[in-house]
Protein backbone atom coordinates (compact mmCIF):
# COMPACT_ATOMS: atom_id res chain seq x y z
CA UNK A 1 0.00 0.00 0.00
CA UNK A 2 1.15 3.44 -0.93
CA UNK A 3 0.17 6.54 1.41
CA UNK A 4 -0.54 9.76 0.06
CA UNK A 5 0.56 12.92 0.75
CA UNK A 6 1.16 16.59 -0.28
CA UNK A 7 4.52 17.59 1.68
CA UNK A 8 7.12 14.94 2.46
CA UNK A 9 10.02 16.08 4.94
CA UNK A 10 12.67 13.61 5.53
CA UNK A 11 14.40 14.44 8.84
CA UNK A 12 13.50 15.63 12.03
CA UNK A 13 15.85 17.29 13.28
CA UNK A 14 15.61 21.13 13.90
CA UNK A 15 15.08 22.49 10.59
CA UNK A 16 12.73 19.30 9.26
CA UNK A 17 10.79 19.97 13.09
CA UNK A 18 10.76 23.58 12.53
CA UNK A 19 9.64 23.67 9.00
CA UNK A 20 6.88 20.66 9.89
CA UNK A 21 5.95 23.75 12.56
CA UNK A 22 5.78 26.39 10.14
CA UNK A 23 3.47 24.07 7.59
CA UNK A 24 1.15 22.43 10.10
CA UNK A 25 -1.28 25.04 9.83
CA UNK A 26 -1.61 25.18 6.15
CA UNK A 27 -4.19 22.47 5.13
CA UNK A 28 -1.66 20.34 3.41
CA UNK A 29 -1.52 16.54 4.19
CA UNK A 30 1.92 16.34 5.74
CA UNK A 31 4.70 13.63 6.20
CA UNK A 32 7.79 13.42 8.59
CA UNK A 33 10.12 10.88 8.33
CA UNK A 34 13.13 10.11 10.82
CA UNK A 35 14.89 7.22 12.60
CA UNK A 36 14.30 8.51 15.91
CA UNK A 37 11.37 8.77 18.08
CA UNK A 38 9.16 11.79 17.42
CA UNK A 39 9.56 13.64 20.65
CA UNK A 40 13.26 12.41 21.99
CA UNK A 41 13.61 11.12 25.16
CA UNK A 42 14.78 13.22 28.10
CA UNK A 43 18.50 12.42 28.34
CA UNK A 44 22.04 13.93 29.63
CA UNK A 45 22.79 16.91 27.35
CA UNK A 46 25.55 15.89 24.63
CA UNK A 47 27.14 19.29 25.13
CA UNK A 48 26.31 21.55 21.47
CA UNK A 49 24.46 24.81 22.42
CA UNK A 50 23.09 27.12 19.89
CA UNK A 51 22.82 30.82 19.31
CA UNK A 52 19.39 32.16 17.97
CA UNK A 53 19.94 35.24 16.46
CA UNK A 54 16.80 37.65 16.18
CA UNK A 55 15.67 37.23 12.38
CA UNK A 56 15.26 33.17 14.27
CA UNK A 57 13.01 34.57 17.00
CA UNK A 58 11.10 36.81 14.53
CA UNK A 59 10.20 33.55 12.23
CA UNK A 60 9.31 31.11 15.29
CA UNK A 61 6.95 33.88 16.18
CA UNK A 62 5.33 34.01 13.14
CA UNK A 63 4.84 30.37 13.53
CA UNK A 64 3.79 30.32 16.88
CA UNK A 65 7.13 28.11 17.47
CA UNK A 66 8.43 30.75 19.96
CA UNK A 67 6.45 30.02 23.50
CA UNK A 68 7.72 26.69 23.42
CA UNK A 69 11.98 28.35 22.90
CA UNK A 70 11.67 31.19 25.09
CA UNK A 71 11.85 29.25 28.47
CA UNK A 72 15.14 27.97 27.36
CA UNK A 73 16.29 30.47 26.09
CA UNK A 74 19.04 33.32 27.41
CA UNK A 75 19.28 36.43 26.01
CA UNK A 76 22.44 38.10 24.60
CA UNK A 77 22.51 41.66 25.49
CA UNK A 78 25.70 42.11 24.47
CA UNK A 79 29.15 40.74 22.76
CA UNK A 80 33.00 40.80 23.56
CA UNK A 81 35.43 39.86 21.31
CA UNK A 82 39.02 39.61 22.46
CA UNK A 83 41.96 38.62 20.05
CA UNK A 84 45.08 36.81 20.43
CA UNK A 85 47.77 37.18 20.56
CA UNK A 86 47.19 40.78 19.50
CA UNK A 87 45.27 42.05 22.42
CA UNK A 88 42.40 43.56 19.90
CA UNK A 89 39.08 43.97 21.74
CA UNK A 90 35.35 45.07 20.56
CA UNK A 91 32.75 45.40 22.89
CA UNK A 92 29.09 45.81 21.32
CA UNK A 93 26.11 46.10 23.53
CA UNK A 94 22.11 45.82 22.94
CA UNK A 95 21.23 49.72 23.94
CA UNK A 96 23.75 50.59 21.09
CA UNK A 97 21.23 49.24 18.65
CA UNK A 98 17.75 49.21 19.84
CA UNK A 99 17.57 47.84 23.20
CA UNK A 100 16.82 44.31 22.15
CA UNK A 101 18.43 41.13 22.19
CA UNK A 102 20.89 40.30 19.81
CA UNK A 103 20.65 36.46 20.04
CA UNK A 104 19.24 33.94 22.60
CA UNK A 105 21.32 30.87 23.68
CA UNK A 106 20.06 27.50 23.96
CA UNK A 107 21.28 23.73 24.39
CA UNK A 108 20.85 21.53 21.20
CA UNK A 109 19.09 18.94 22.36
CA UNK A 110 17.00 21.29 24.39
CA UNK A 111 15.63 22.94 21.22
CA UNK A 112 15.26 19.80 19.45
CA UNK A 113 12.69 18.24 22.27
CA UNK A 114 10.96 21.92 22.84
CA UNK A 115 10.25 21.78 18.70
CA UNK A 116 9.01 18.23 19.07
CA UNK A 117 6.71 18.98 21.49
CA UNK A 118 5.44 21.48 20.07
CA UNK A 119 4.63 19.73 16.99
CA UNK A 120 3.15 16.93 18.83
CA UNK A 121 1.10 19.11 20.43
CA UNK A 122 -0.58 20.75 16.92
CA UNK A 123 -3.85 19.57 15.52
CA UNK A 124 -2.53 19.37 12.12
CA UNK A 125 0.64 17.70 13.02
CA UNK A 126 2.23 15.46 10.23
CA UNK A 127 1.99 12.01 10.40
CA UNK A 128 5.00 10.57 11.98
CA UNK A 129 7.24 7.38 9.89
CA UNK A 130 10.54 6.24 12.26
CA UNK A 131 11.97 4.98 9.45
CA UNK A 132 15.03 5.94 7.25
CA UNK A 133 14.41 7.03 3.61
CA UNK A 134 15.88 4.45 1.37
CA UNK A 135 14.71 5.02 -2.19
CA UNK A 136 13.44 7.62 -4.39
CA UNK A 137 11.67 7.30 -7.67
CA UNK A 138 9.83 10.02 -10.09
CA UNK A 139 6.55 9.90 -11.57
CA UNK A 140 5.40 13.43 -13.48
CA UNK A 141 2.95 14.02 -10.64
CA UNK A 142 4.75 12.56 -7.39
CA UNK A 143 8.06 11.33 -6.06
CA UNK A 144 8.02 7.91 -4.72
CA UNK A 145 10.18 7.30 -1.83
CA UNK A 146 11.02 3.91 0.04
CA UNK A 147 11.37 3.62 3.81
CA UNK A 148 13.82 1.54 5.10
CA UNK A 149 11.04 -1.07 7.28
CA UNK A 150 9.55 -1.01 3.41
CA UNK A 151 6.82 1.46 3.56
CA UNK A 152 6.11 3.51 0.84
CA UNK A 153 5.06 7.23 -0.07
CA UNK A 154 3.77 8.65 -2.97
CA UNK A 155 4.43 12.56 -2.45
CA UNK A 156 3.78 15.97 -4.35
CA UNK A 157 6.96 17.29 -3.09
CA UNK A 158 9.67 15.99 -0.77
CA UNK A 159 11.87 18.34 1.16
CA UNK A 160 15.49 16.99 2.43
CA UNK A 161 16.18 18.30 6.29
CA UNK A 162 18.40 15.06 6.67
CA UNK A 163 21.69 16.98 7.60
CA UNK A 164 25.17 17.19 6.04
CA UNK A 165 25.08 13.69 4.69
CA UNK A 166 21.72 13.78 3.26
CA UNK A 167 20.37 10.76 1.74
CA UNK A 168 17.88 12.40 0.00
CA UNK A 169 20.75 15.10 -1.63
CA UNK A 170 22.55 11.80 -2.87
CA UNK A 171 19.31 9.71 -4.13
CA UNK A 172 18.76 12.68 -6.58
CA UNK A 173 21.95 12.75 -7.66
CA UNK A 174 22.88 16.15 -6.57
CA UNK A 175 26.54 17.35 -6.01
CA UNK A 176 28.03 19.40 -3.00
CA UNK A 177 31.23 20.92 -2.72
CA UNK A 178 32.45 19.84 0.35
CA UNK A 179 35.74 20.86 2.24
CA UNK A 180 38.02 19.99 5.80
CA UNK A 181 38.96 22.44 8.40
CA UNK A 182 41.57 20.25 10.08
CA UNK A 183 39.77 21.66 12.86
CA UNK A 184 37.51 20.39 15.72
CA UNK A 185 34.94 21.58 18.00
CA UNK A 186 34.61 20.58 21.69
CA UNK A 187 31.47 21.34 22.98
CA UNK A 188 29.82 21.30 26.48
CA UNK A 189 27.82 23.25 29.16
CA UNK A 190 29.52 24.48 32.14
CA UNK A 191 27.47 25.75 35.55
CA UNK A 192 29.72 28.60 37.05
CA UNK A 193 29.97 30.58 39.93
CA UNK A 194 29.97 34.38 38.84
CA UNK A 195 27.31 35.33 36.23
CA UNK A 196 27.36 35.75 32.82
CA UNK A 197 26.20 38.88 32.51
CA UNK A 198 23.63 38.11 29.20
CA UNK A 199 27.26 38.37 27.81
CA UNK A 200 28.72 36.19 24.48
CA UNK A 201 32.46 36.21 25.06
CA UNK A 202 34.31 35.00 22.38
CA UNK A 203 38.26 34.60 22.26
CA UNK A 204 39.68 34.64 18.64
CA UNK A 205 42.98 32.85 18.81
CA UNK A 206 45.16 31.38 15.80
CA UNK A 207 43.95 28.12 16.76
CA UNK A 208 40.09 28.69 16.67
CA UNK A 209 37.49 30.30 18.04
CA UNK A 210 36.47 29.96 21.72
CA UNK A 211 33.06 30.98 22.71
CA UNK A 212 30.99 31.47 25.88
CA UNK A 213 27.58 31.42 25.46
CA UNK A 214 24.61 32.32 28.44
CA UNK A 215 22.46 29.70 29.13
CA UNK A 216 19.47 30.16 31.38
CA UNK A 217 20.49 30.11 34.94
CA UNK A 218 24.21 30.35 36.40
CA UNK A 219 25.13 28.19 33.11
CA UNK A 220 27.11 28.67 29.84
CA UNK A 221 27.57 26.72 26.47
CA UNK A 222 31.27 26.42 25.14
CA UNK A 223 32.47 26.12 21.83
CA UNK A 224 35.93 25.50 21.62
CA UNK A 225 38.10 25.10 18.26
CA UNK A 226 40.96 23.70 18.40
CA UNK A 227 43.34 21.83 15.77
CA UNK A 228 41.90 18.21 15.55
CA UNK A 229 44.46 16.24 17.01
CA UNK A 230 44.67 18.90 19.64
CA UNK A 231 40.72 18.84 20.24
CA UNK A 232 41.28 14.36 20.85
CA UNK A 233 43.86 15.36 23.43
CA UNK A 234 41.92 17.95 25.45
CA UNK A 235 39.02 15.25 25.55
CA UNK A 236 41.35 12.80 26.74
CA UNK A 237 42.67 14.61 29.46
CA UNK A 238 39.41 14.69 31.31
CA UNK A 239 36.96 16.94 33.25
CA UNK A 240 39.21 18.47 36.00
CA UNK A 241 42.36 19.15 33.16
CA UNK A 242 39.89 20.48 30.31
CA UNK A 243 38.50 23.03 33.15
CA UNK A 244 41.57 24.34 34.18
CA UNK A 245 42.81 25.15 30.38
CA UNK A 246 38.80 26.51 29.92
CA UNK A 247 39.63 28.86 32.72
CA UNK A 248 43.21 30.03 31.59
CA UNK A 249 42.00 30.31 28.32
CA UNK A 250 38.78 32.52 29.24
CA UNK A 251 40.99 34.62 31.99
CA UNK A 252 39.05 33.06 34.82
CA UNK A 253 35.95 35.51 34.14
CA UNK A 254 33.00 32.54 35.23
CA UNK A 255 35.23 31.58 38.59
CA UNK A 256 34.56 28.26 39.78
CA UNK A 257 33.35 25.92 37.32
CA UNK A 258 31.77 22.19 37.08
CA UNK A 259 30.82 20.12 33.90
CA UNK A 260 26.57 20.35 33.28
CA UNK A 261 26.95 17.97 30.09
CA UNK A 262 28.25 15.37 28.44
CA UNK A 263 31.66 16.48 26.42
CA UNK A 264 31.37 16.42 22.70
CA UNK A 265 34.08 16.97 19.62
CA UNK A 266 32.80 17.23 15.86
CA UNK A 267 35.11 17.67 13.33
CA UNK A 268 34.41 20.85 11.02
CA UNK A 269 34.29 21.13 7.69
CA UNK A 270 31.90 23.42 4.92
CA UNK A 271 29.80 22.62 2.40
CA UNK A 272 27.40 23.53 -0.35
CA UNK A 273 24.94 22.08 -2.35
CA UNK A 274 25.49 23.00 -6.37
CA UNK A 275 21.33 22.44 -6.36
CA UNK A 276 18.96 23.69 -3.53
CA UNK A 277 16.15 21.56 -5.98
CA UNK A 278 14.98 19.08 -8.54
CA UNK A 279 11.84 17.99 -9.62
CA UNK A 280 9.60 17.78 -6.66
CA UNK A 281 12.01 18.27 -4.27
CA UNK A 282 14.07 21.15 -1.79
CA UNK A 283 16.58 20.94 0.41
CA UNK A 284 16.87 22.81 3.21
CA UNK A 285 19.58 23.39 6.94
CA UNK A 286 22.60 21.09 7.18
CA UNK A 287 21.17 19.06 3.94
CA UNK A 288 22.13 21.71 1.65
CA UNK A 289 25.00 24.04 3.65
CA UNK A 290 27.33 23.39 6.24
CA UNK A 291 29.50 26.27 8.09
CA UNK A 292 32.34 26.85 10.28
CA UNK A 293 30.67 27.72 13.80
CA UNK A 294 32.76 30.78 14.28
CA UNK A 295 29.65 33.28 13.46
CA UNK A 296 26.97 30.84 14.89
CA UNK A 297 25.21 31.11 11.56
CA UNK A 298 24.40 27.41 10.63
CA UNK A 299 20.85 26.88 12.04
CA UNK A 300 20.26 30.15 11.88
CA UNK A 301 20.46 30.13 7.91
CA UNK A 302 17.95 26.83 7.87
CA UNK A 303 15.21 28.56 9.49
CA UNK A 304 15.87 31.88 6.77
CA UNK A 305 15.51 28.55 4.25
CA UNK A 306 12.17 27.67 6.13
CA UNK A 307 11.10 30.79 6.36
CA UNK A 308 11.28 31.41 2.73
CA UNK A 309 9.99 27.84 1.79
CA UNK A 310 6.98 28.03 4.03
CA UNK A 311 6.10 31.34 2.86
CA UNK A 312 5.99 30.39 -0.56
CA UNK A 313 4.00 27.32 0.27
CA UNK A 314 1.10 28.92 2.49
CA UNK A 315 0.85 31.40 -0.77
CA UNK A 316 0.26 28.27 -3.01
CA UNK A 317 -2.17 26.47 -0.70
CA UNK A 318 -4.58 29.96 -0.30
CA UNK A 319 -4.47 29.76 -4.47
CA UNK A 320 -4.90 25.82 -4.45
CA UNK A 321 -1.49 25.53 -6.53
CA UNK A 322 0.38 22.69 -6.39
CA UNK A 323 2.92 22.26 -3.47
CA UNK A 324 6.07 21.16 -5.96
CA UNK A 325 5.76 23.27 -8.87
CA UNK A 326 8.68 24.22 -10.62
CA UNK A 327 8.48 27.54 -10.42
CA UNK A 328 7.87 27.85 -6.89
CA UNK A 329 11.01 25.87 -6.22
CA UNK A 330 13.18 27.87 -8.62
CA UNK A 331 12.16 30.79 -6.56
CA UNK A 332 12.85 28.81 -3.14
CA UNK A 333 16.47 28.63 -4.76
CA UNK A 334 17.04 31.81 -6.29
CA UNK A 335 16.39 33.32 -3.31
CA UNK A 336 18.43 30.98 -0.80
CA UNK A 337 21.19 29.95 -2.16
CA UNK A 338 23.15 32.70 -3.03
CA UNK A 339 22.18 34.50 0.17
CA UNK A 340 23.88 30.93 1.86
CA UNK A 341 26.82 31.24 -0.48
CA UNK A 342 28.23 34.36 1.21
CA UNK A 343 27.37 33.59 4.66
CA UNK A 344 29.55 30.52 3.82
CA UNK A 345 32.74 32.67 2.37
CA UNK A 346 32.08 35.36 5.07
CA UNK A 347 32.56 32.73 7.78
CA UNK A 348 35.25 30.45 6.21
CA UNK A 349 37.08 33.77 5.44
CA UNK A 350 37.20 34.35 9.37
CA UNK A 351 37.97 31.20 10.44
CA UNK A 352 41.40 31.42 7.76
CA UNK A 353 42.23 34.81 8.72
CA UNK A 354 41.66 34.40 12.50
CA UNK A 355 42.51 30.78 12.77
CA UNK A 356 46.60 30.88 11.50
CA UNK A 357 49.75 30.77 12.90
CA UNK A 358 50.53 33.33 9.94
CA UNK A 359 53.17 36.26 11.77
CA UNK A 360 51.85 38.54 9.08
CA UNK A 361 48.51 38.08 9.46
CA UNK A 362 48.48 39.14 12.96
CA UNK A 363 49.19 42.90 12.78
CA UNK A 364 46.08 42.77 10.10
CA UNK A 365 43.90 41.16 12.69
CA UNK A 366 44.61 43.63 15.12
CA UNK A 367 44.54 46.56 12.79
CA UNK A 368 40.49 45.16 11.42
CA UNK A 369 39.12 44.42 15.33
CA UNK A 370 40.66 47.79 16.26
CA UNK A 371 39.03 49.65 13.56
CA UNK A 372 35.65 48.25 13.96
CA UNK A 373 35.96 48.78 17.61
CA UNK A 374 36.67 52.47 16.48
CA UNK A 375 34.15 53.20 14.12
CA UNK A 376 30.57 52.68 16.02
CA UNK A 377 28.42 52.86 12.41
CA UNK A 378 30.25 50.04 11.25
CA UNK A 379 30.41 48.00 14.47
CA UNK A 380 26.41 48.20 14.69
CA UNK A 381 26.31 47.00 11.05
CA UNK A 382 28.46 44.23 11.35
CA UNK A 383 26.24 43.34 14.92
CA UNK A 384 23.17 43.86 12.37
CA UNK A 385 24.37 41.81 9.36
CA UNK A 386 25.18 38.86 11.97
CA UNK A 387 21.77 38.93 14.07
CA UNK A 388 19.61 39.41 10.61
CA UNK A 389 19.16 36.77 8.18
CA UNK A 390 16.39 38.00 6.06
C1 LIG B 1 29.91 22.70 17.56
C2 LIG B 1 28.77 23.31 16.80
C3 LIG B 1 28.28 24.54 17.17
C4 LIG B 1 27.21 25.11 16.46
N1 LIG B 1 26.75 26.34 16.85
C5 LIG B 1 25.71 26.89 16.16
C6 LIG B 1 25.17 28.16 16.57
O1 LIG B 1 25.60 28.79 17.55
N2 LIG B 1 24.13 28.70 15.85
C7 LIG B 1 23.60 28.03 14.78
O2 LIG B 1 22.67 28.57 14.16
N3 LIG B 1 24.09 26.84 14.39
C8 LIG B 1 25.12 26.25 15.05
N4 LIG B 1 25.57 25.02 14.67
C9 LIG B 1 24.94 24.33 13.52
C10 LIG B 1 23.65 23.61 13.89
O3 LIG B 1 23.87 22.70 14.96
C11 LIG B 1 23.14 22.84 12.66
O4 LIG B 1 23.10 23.71 11.56
C12 LIG B 1 21.73 22.30 12.89
O5 LIG B 1 21.66 21.55 14.07
C13 LIG B 1 21.35 21.44 11.68
O6 LIG B 1 20.09 20.90 11.86
P1 LIG B 1 19.45 19.98 10.70
O7 LIG B 1 18.12 19.60 11.24
O8 LIG B 1 19.52 20.69 9.39
O9 LIG B 1 20.40 18.72 10.58
P2 LIG B 1 20.63 17.54 11.65
O10 LIG B 1 20.63 18.07 13.02
O11 LIG B 1 21.84 16.80 11.17
O12 LIG B 1 19.34 16.61 11.53
C14 LIG B 1 19.17 15.67 10.48
C15 LIG B 1 18.05 14.72 10.83
O13 LIG B 1 17.84 13.86 9.71
C16 LIG B 1 17.68 12.53 10.17
N5 LIG B 1 18.10 11.62 9.08
C17 LIG B 1 19.35 11.38 8.62
N6 LIG B 1 19.32 10.50 7.61
C18 LIG B 1 18.00 10.19 7.39
C19 LIG B 1 17.33 9.35 6.47
N7 LIG B 1 17.98 8.61 5.54
N8 LIG B 1 15.98 9.28 6.54
C20 LIG B 1 15.28 10.00 7.46
N9 LIG B 1 15.89 10.82 8.34
C21 LIG B 1 17.23 10.92 8.32
C22 LIG B 1 18.54 12.42 11.41
O14 LIG B 1 18.09 11.40 12.29
C23 LIG B 1 18.37 13.82 12.03
O15 LIG B 1 17.28 13.84 12.94
C24 LIG B 1 26.64 24.42 15.36
C25 LIG B 1 27.14 23.16 14.98
C26 LIG B 1 28.19 22.61 15.70
C27 LIG B 1 28.72 21.25 15.29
Amino acid sequence: MIRDFDITIVGGGHSGLFLAGALAGQGWRLALVDPQPPVPPDGPPDGRNLALVRSTREVAERYGLWSALAPLACPVEAVRVRERPGGARLATDMQELDGRPFAYGIEHGALRRALAEALAGLEHRPSFFQSHLEGLARDPDVRLLTLSDGRRLATRLVVGADGRGSRLRGLAGIRLDAWSYGQAAIGFVVAHERPHHHTVHEWLRPRGPLALLPLPGRRSGITWVEPEHAARALVAEGEDALLRRLAEETDHILGEMRLASAVGSWPLGAQHARRYVAPRLALIGDAAHGVHPIHAQGFNMAVADIAELAGALARAARRGEDPGGADLLLRYERARRWANQQRIWMTDGLNRIFSSEAMWLRPVRSGAIRAVAALPPLRRRLARSRMRLL
